[in-house]
């Protein structure tokens, strides 16, 4: 990757990252990946350096950066060969905590972050069900306040590292579908504590098909209590609270998308230079470099719009003259492009290996299930461009 342009504090977040990362090589992923056991050794080491809380306020432990430097960090990660596996071992708990910041009091701020910064709380994002999917102000899961305590019924899906993650941003139904103005209204975001030896909740996880050493689970909630304090903010704004963080997720996994295409090039790159069929290395044949080379300048472009998105995602908090929506859509635009990016990159990786890029010992098929995380999730490609044509180019909502 070209990295002019980039700032000092993007830089030594850079070269931090990756001497931590030297000590967990792709051997160690490609381990984590068949075992399915959590990455807890990376987790550990992140949080004895403070890192979790990169994107978190000085007076609580955080290093007082931005999503920008969030995004390199996360980026780096992934490049190290940590794919998105490495990074979703402390993801939720670098952007998920971007709306508790900000709209938590600050009782609840000093409770909650500065435990988490240190490794000893960690989060995980509940937000998606299985019977709403991605009409999110349609989700079902609802908290009803009696007393001091909210009881919590319903199902989330998709929920990763709940099984290690000690408490869930959850965003719930307080006020039912039918009695508010709008849909947007009527939801509340709670930072609850995720105890399974409590009545009321039970999780499953999901077999899946890439990042398998984090856990992915099916949450089902039955009146499980919560403390009433677990809110964030004003009860019946937290869809508009929780898109506070949302942005910030769009950027970061971006990140991730382009730390995976980066590595699956440079594994190609390495690997076609060494190959030798009919007598010159198959790198020499314009049909290997020339898709190499299409696909590192589309990550290239790729991580000009996401590193642009995490930059006015940053600069929006003095600046107002940004908007809500010029973030919304540079973030989606950036997480778009870039996961389009890294997949053309960790396909093309493995066609070039030939046969070898379909055994594990060459990584790149590991990279290749992996970079279908971000087409997916947290939105998909088909809703961003949705929204973009929507709020852009001002036609019709098709959604
Ligand atoms: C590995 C992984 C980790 C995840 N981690 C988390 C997590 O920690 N927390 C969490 O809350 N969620 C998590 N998710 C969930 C993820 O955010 C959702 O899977 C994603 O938002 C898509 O929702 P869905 O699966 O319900 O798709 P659906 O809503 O069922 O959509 C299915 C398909 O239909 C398309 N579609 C639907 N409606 C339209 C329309 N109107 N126009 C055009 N196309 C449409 C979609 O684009 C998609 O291609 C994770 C998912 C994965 C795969």
């Amino acid at each position: 990757m070209e990295l002019s342009g980039f700032s000092e504090e993007q830089l030594a977040v850079r070269d931090a990252i990756t001497k931590i990362c030297s000590d967990f090589p792709d051997e160690y992923w490609a381990k984590h990946d068949e075992s399915g056991e959590y990455p807890h050794g990376l987790h550990a080491a992140l949080a004895r350096d403070g890192w979790i809380g990169i994107a978190l306020p000085e007076e609580l432990g955080g290093a007082g950066l931005g999503i920008s430097e969030a995004t390199m960090m996360l980026h780096t990660i992934s490049e190290s060969g940590g794919g998105i596996a490495g990074a979703q071992s402390i993801h939720a708990n670098v952007y998920a905590t971007q709306p508790v910041a900000k709209f938590a009091s600050a009782e609840q701020r000093q409770r909650w972050l500065p435990e988490l910064i240190r490794g000893e709380r960690r989060v995980c994002f509940g937000v998606t069900e299985p019977n709403t999917g991605l009409e999110t102000l349609k989700l079902q899961t609802t908290a009803k306040k009696d007393g001091d305590s909210y009881s919590v019924t319903g199902q989330k899906i998709w929920i990763s590292s709940a099984q290690v993650a000690t408490n869930m941003i959850l965003l719930a139904r307080t006020t039912p579908l039918d009695q508010v103005k709008k849909p947007s209204e009527g939801l509340s975001l709670f930072f609850i504590p995720l105890d399974k030896s409590q009545p009321g909740l039970e999780m499953t996880k999901i077999k899946k098909m890439g990042g398998r050493a984090i856990d992915a689970n099916q949450i089902f909630f039955d009146n499980y209590r919560i403390p009433a304090d677990s809110l964030i903010g004003e009860e019946g704004q937290g869809f508009k609270i929780v898109l506070h963080g949302m942005n910030a997720e769009r950027c970061l996994l971006a990140g991730e998308a382009l730390g995976l295409g980066y590595a699956a090039l440079q594994k190609a790159a390495t690997y076609s230079r060494n190959r030798v069929v009919f007598g010159r290395p198959i790198g020499q044949n314009q049909s290997i470099q020339h898709p190499l080379a299409s696909a590192y300048m589309h990550l290239e472009a790729a991580k000009l719009a996401t590193y642009h998105a995490a930059r006015l995602y940053d600069r929006s908090k003095e600046d107002k003259s940004i908007t809500a929506k010029a973030v919304g859509v540079a973030a989606n635009s950036a997480k778009y492009l870039a996961a389009e990016a890294a997949f053309t990159a960790c396909e093309r990786a493995v066609m070039t290996h030939g046969g070898m890029g379909y055994a594990q010992e060459f990584h790149v098929e590991r990279y290749l299930r992996e970079c279908f995380v971000p087409r997916i999730a947290p939105v998909s490609r088909e809703m961003i461009m949705s929204f973009v044509a929507e709020k852009v180019l001002d036609l019709p909502r098709s959604y």
